[in-house]
């Protein structure tokens, strides 16, 4: 990917040279890209740096994976990675929201008068000890887990999805294009299929006991990530999240086409997916990546919190940065593909 846009970048220093001779303006693709970078990276700050650092520096995830295996870690428990590198310890974090996750992957449980919604599942190998035990560690039943709402079907959200669906009778909601993945792919979801059950719709509304949690298709990372909106707790006073589903750029992007749409629709959900938080007042910047909302380290200072701020709770503003850092790192990529199909022409 990256000897790619090397070469693509050398290609455009001749494109430039041929669109002058024609007298047209050349486009200058490296100051364009240098400006989303730099928007990206004032909007991050110190707060949304891992965002910055998987979306605008690491290198990208090269494509749709159209492969049907079987993970290694399904077949063969020993080739799962070990439990010091994601055992975390729960957490009560808002008087209604537990996080339930581990080290790198989150999973949370949202509690009502009516029962329980879970947010992500982690891996089939961790998600018994992490969700299961860390909701009796913390004094839920997982029995009462009544919706399991999965952001998108890949094996660190969707793991232990199928699990909770038979064992507690546990509604579950994803995006219609990945249900289709799970339902195309029965090999690499062995043991994490859910069935078929309720297809996540734009503004959807899943409401349990007192609460509601809204649900806005934003497509980016797969076709049919979800993210959320919903109000909890905090010593009783209303503190409103928004959950952004997906984060890398996972998808087909090493060709302009069709990445340079792709990239347009991730982009078009984080604008979005920022409307919403900003109508609902968000406050709270969630995920379920450890490395994108800093649970884990937030947790811990959540124990020593004592009568200061709630370390979650970063402010509108800083809420809306993250989602700006997304689209600018996002337009820097497509910016390269661009620039690649410019000088292709
Ligand atoms: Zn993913």
């Amino acid at each position: 990917m990256t000897k790619r846009f090397v070469l693509a970048a050398g290609a455009a220093v001749l494109a430039a040279a041929t669109v002058s001779a024609q007298n047209r303006p050349a486009r200058d693709f490296e100051a364009e890209i240098t400006k989303a970078l730099a928007g990206a990276k004032a909007a991050a700050g110190f707060e949304h740096l891992g965002t910055l650092v998987r979306t605008c520096l690491l290198p990208q995830s090269g494509g749709e994976n159209t492969t049907d295996n079987v993970p290694d870690y399904v077949t063969n428990p020993a080739a799962a990675p070990a439990r010091d590198t994601w055992f975390a310890e729960p957490a009560r974090v808002f008087d209604n929201l537990y996080f339930v996750g581990g080290k790198l992957h989150s999973a949370w449980a949202i509690t009502t008068k009516e029962g329980i919604i879970l947010i992500d599942t982690i891996f089939p190998y961790n998600s018994e000890e992490l969700i299961v035990g860390g909701m009796k560690k913390l004094g839920l039943n997982p029995a009462d887990i009544r919706y399991l709402l999965i952001s998108h079907a890949h094996g660190d959200h969707i793991g232990g999805a199928e699990m909770i669906q038979s064992r507690y009778k546990a509604r579950v909601v994803m995006g219609a294009p990945d249900w289709n993945s799970v339902e195309k792919y029965p090999n690499r979801f062995k043991t994490m299929a859910p069935k078929r059950d309720i297809v996540a719709t734009d503004g959807m509304a899943i409401a349990l006991g007192e609460t509601i949690v809204n649900v806005w298709l934003t497509p980016g990372h797969t076709p049919g990530t979800i993210s959320y909106t919903f109000t909890v707790r905090d010593r009783g006073r209303p503190v409103t999240v928004a959950y952004s589903g997906g984060t890398a750029f996972n998808f087909v992007n090493n060709t302009p086409d069709p990445g340079i749409r792709n990239f347009q629709n991730y982009i078009d959900s984080q604008q979005r997916m920022a409307a919403h938080a900003k109508a609902a007042g968000a406050t709270v910047l969630l995920s379920n990546h450890s490395e994108f909302d800093n649970a884990v380290g937030k947790n811990r200072m959540l124990a020593g919190r004592g009568e200061g701020p709630h370390p979650y709770e970063v402010g509108a503003d800083w809420v809306q940065r993250y989602f700006q850092v997304m689209q600018g790192c996002a337009r820097a990529a497509q910016l390269r593909l661009e620039q690649w199909q410019a000088t292709a022409n």
